[in-house]
Order: C-alpha cells, then structure tokens, then sequence
C-alpha cells in the first residue's frame, strides 16, 4: 500500500494524469492534483477523489511552461515521495512552418519542467529516504513521427532525462523511469483528430484506424486505468531495482 505517501502528478485534471492520479490514490497514497487552470471544477475534481479513496487529494494551479512555477508546486506541496511528470501539449505542423513559440512551448511543458519538478523534489525523497521519479513519455520517446518535431524532441529529451538522474540517485532508494505510452484516447488525442482528418482528407473512423491505430499492433486505445496500473508497479517493492529505464504501455508500436 502507499499509504503514507505523498504523489504530486502534473497536469491531472484531465486524460492520463487524472487517470494516473486515481490510482495512486487507490492504492492509498495521498495526491496533489495540479493544472494551469484553477477552476472550481478543479478544485471539486479533488474532493470527490478524496471522498472515492479515504485519502488527501489537493488541488495546486501551477503553469509547468514557467520554471517558477514547477519549482513552487512542489515547495507548496511540502514536497513529495512519489513525482509524476504528466503535463504535456502537442502540436503538429511539417517543421519549416513549425511555429517557433509552439516548439517553446512544447519544449518547456512536456520537457524543461520535469527538469525542475524533479530538481525540487529530489532533495527531500533522499531526506525522507524513498522517492519514485515518473515521467510521462511517450512511445514518441522512442521512435518518431513526421509533423511532431517538438514533441519528439521533448520525449527523446525525457527519456534521456529519466537516465540521467536515475543514475544520480541509484546508490539511493529513489528509483527514475519513464512510461512510454502509444495511443492513448484522451482529450489529447481527441484533439488531433480533426488536423489529421484534414491533413489525410479521411473521416474520423478511418484516421484512428488507418493513421493512429495503424501504429499500435494490437488495434486497440491503451486505458488511462492501465497507465494508472504501470505508476503504481513502479511503486512498489517489486520495482525498487527498476530504474533508468522506459516501460512501454503501447500495444507494440515499438516491437515494429
Ligand atoms: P490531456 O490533454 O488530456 O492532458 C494534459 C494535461 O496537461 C491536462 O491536465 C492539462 O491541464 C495539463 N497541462 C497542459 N498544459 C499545462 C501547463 N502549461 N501547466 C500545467 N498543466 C498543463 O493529455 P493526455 O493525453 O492525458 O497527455 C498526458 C501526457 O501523456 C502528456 O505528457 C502526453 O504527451 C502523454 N502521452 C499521451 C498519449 C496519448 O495517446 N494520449 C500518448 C503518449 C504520451
């Protein structure tokens, strides 16, 4: 059980971080919810997770594209035993029309913040003497698609990142890794359909059969419970000589 402890997952008011978030919480840790939004719903998102699982869910508005702002999510949290770096954006264009504030933005919400998440948080797992570091990659992390140079970039970076400080903490009991998810049907993805629709000239069926499924083997969208299942795992005493690496939730896109 996680009971005792405290996870803090970025962006998890929505899609994978609230699915990652639900099951930590199931398995008895306390969760800090967080967004950039700060709506009543937000807010209300963590009482009702309390209320499912007997556990203490708080809501913390922090902007991961701002350095500050990570740093400050988990000094407000008190710190934390258990860090998932989720929050992540996409953005598709060919990469000579790549807008340059979309590839900063990208490069500093789905990359630059786990650096200083995990630069915050790092000091006080050592302190307390357990700490599990999980990023949220992405099969991306690992392989590439046209039109997605930064977030490619950011995941491959992710991935590296995972390595590097797994290795600066493996004489420790704080374990590093990376979940490297295929397609995931989230608001994320919802989000993409219409562009590919566009770009491919199909309809809606045909893109998440033909385009996005196309790359997952088992034809089938991974589950938010599922990545939910694969942070919890990584949280327990099975996992604690699991580190530095990339577990793969994607239905075999990457045995291709
Ligand atoms: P989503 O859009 O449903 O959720 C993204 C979350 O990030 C939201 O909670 C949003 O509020 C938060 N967020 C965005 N910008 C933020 C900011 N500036 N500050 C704080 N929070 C911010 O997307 P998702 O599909 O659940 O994606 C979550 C993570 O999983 C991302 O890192 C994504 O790259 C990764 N991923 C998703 C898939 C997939 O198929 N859905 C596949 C591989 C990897």
């Amino acid at each position: 059980s996680l009971k005792g402890k405290r996870a803090i997952v970025t962006g998890s008011n929505s899609g994978i971080g609230l699915g990652v978030a639900h099951e930590l919480a199931r398995a008895g840790s306390d969760v800090v919810l967080n967004s950039f939004t700060d709506r009543a719903e937000d807010h209300a998102l963590a009482e009702e997770m309390a209320r499912m699982h007997g556990v203490a869910v708080r809501y913390i508005k922090a902007d991961m594209s701002e350095p500050a702002e990570c740093r400050a999510l988990v000094e407000q949290a008190g710190g934390c035993d258990i860090l998932v770096n989720n929050a992540g954006i996409q953005h598709v264009a060919p990469v000579e029309a790549f807008p340059i504030e979309k590839w900063d933005a990208v490069i500093a919400i789905n990359l630059s913040s786990a650096f200083h998440t995990i630069a915050a948080a790092v000091p006080g797992m050592r302190a307390r003497g357990w700490g599990r570091v999980i990023n949220i990659a992405s099969a991306h992390g690992l392989t590439a698609s046209p039109y997605k140079a930064a977030y490619v970039a950011a995941k491959h970076g992710i991935v590296g990142l995972t390595k590097t400080v797994a290795l600066e903490t493996a004489r420790e009991p704080v374990t590093v890794n990376a979940i490297c998810p295929g397609y995931v049907l989230t608001p994320l993805v919802e989000a993409q359909i219409p562009d590919t629709m566009a770009k491919y000239g199909m309809g809606r069926e045909e893109v998440v059969e033909k385009v996005m499924l196309e790359r997952q083997p088992s034809r089938q969208f991974a589950t938010v419970e599922e990545l939910g299942g694969t942070a919890v795992f990584l949280c327990s005493d099975a996992a604690a000589q699991i580190t530095g690496t990339t577990i793969s939730v994607d239905g075999g896109w990457t045995a291709l």
